[in-house]
């Protein structure tokens, strides 16, 4: 009777501790398909901002607050990207784990090379990229380095199964390899295409696709189009030609239309995230949409 009791209560030991999976909370979709993809199955994601929201701007809801409570990993991508809404939260969460330097907390900018590092700063002038650019997701070479510190994070959380973590982090790093080799084929002969964007956040995308990004309709980022910004704008499409205005699924589309009627151009909404349009499901889906989507526009 007593080799019963110890064999069930081992037996439900087994099955408990295989099931219990890593809790993760990441701030925007693409870190959380991308730890979905190391983690497996072992670990269960749950991504606050969804792909069609702005990640600079995202209203805090009491339901993040729970889900961070309870958290064992909470991925961000740093560089102040969620100045705005990820301090509050983690303050309510009250959850050592996940604060900063913390066992749980992974910065995601951590080892990534990164562009636009302002020579001075000053915040008092709206600008809200001040150690750099912080859309460096957008490059597709930069997502294995984002792998890479989720590879490590997971494999000392639960170094039991690290071979499954490495393994995955293999497979993820093949098929970049793959599928970029079919990106920039595909973009290959659009090379230097001069465009606009709305805000700056492709430069990373631009570097590795080589696209020519010469101006925005935010005269700063974070600071809203305004009446002269777009005249300079309309003046810059017409002299050199460029077709093109790059809006992402936040913005409404009014200025950029504007810019486009007046200037003979169009408007191309890019997703910035996974999930901005039903069928991005992945991190690779993201580069598959984007860069059919430039295909269709550009030629
Ligand atoms: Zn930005």
């Amino acid at each position: 009777m007593k080799k019963n009791i110890i064999f069930i209560f081992s037996l439900l030991l087994a099955v408990s501790s295989s099931y219990s999976q890593l809790k993760i909370v990441t701030t925007i979709p693409d870190l959380k398909s991308i730890a979905e993809f190391i983690g497996g199955d072992r670990v269960d994601v749950f991504s606050i901002a969804t792909g069609y929201q702005n990640p600079h701007f995202v209203d805090p809801k009491p339901s993040y607050i729970l889900k961070l409570s309870k958290a064992d990993v909470f991925i961000t991508v740093g560089l102040d990207l969620e100045i705005g809404w990820v301090p509050a939260l983690l303050n309510s969460a009250r959850n050592q784990k996940i604060q900063k330097g913390g066992e749980g907390y992974v910065d995601a900018s951590t080892n990534i090379p990164l562009l636009q590092i302002p020579t001075s700063v000053n915040r008092g002038e709206g600008d809200i990229h001040i150690f750099g650019n912080p859309h460096y997701w957008l490059d597709p070479l930069n997502g294995k380095i984002i792998a890479q510190t989720i590879t490590n994070t997971l494999s000392r959380l639960d170094p039991e199964h690290q071979t499954q973590f490495q393994s995955n982090f293999k497979k993820f790093n093949e098929t970049i390899d793959t599928k970029i080799k079919e990106w920039e084929g595909k973009l290959n002969r659009f090379k230097n295409t001069k465009v606009i964007a709305y805000h700056n956040e492709w430069p990373y995308f631009e570097q590795r696709f080589g696209l020519k990004i010469v101006d925005f309709l935010e005269p700063k980022p974070g600071i809203p189009p305004t009446p002269s910004q777009l005249a300079k704008i309309i003046n810059v499409m017409k002299r050199e030609q460029i077709k093109i205005i790059i809006n992402s699924p936040y913005f409404t589309a009014e200025s950029a239309e504007l810019v486009a009627r007046n200037s003979g151009g169009k408007v191309l909404t890019l997703a910035t995230s996974v999930g901005a349009t039903a069928e991005i499901k992945t991190y690779f889906d993201l580069f598959d949409h984007n860069v059919n989507q430039l295909v269709t526009a550009l030629q």
